[in-house]
């Protein structure tokens, strides 16, 4: 896999559902909590 090819997550869809760190058959995701963005 090149460089070019890496997923990308955009922030502002992601609803942190963990899938992707469900179905990721090299466990390459870790979920972790971070403090709430200001105005949330
Ligand atoms: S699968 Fe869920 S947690 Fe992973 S990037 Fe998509 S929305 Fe975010």
């Amino acid at each position: 896999m090149s460089a070019k090819a890496l997923p990308e997550v955009t922030p502002d869809r992601c609803t942190g559902c963990a899938q992707c760190a469900v179905v990721c058959p090299f466990n390459a995701i870790d979920m972790v909590r971070v403090a709430p963005r200001s105005g949330c």
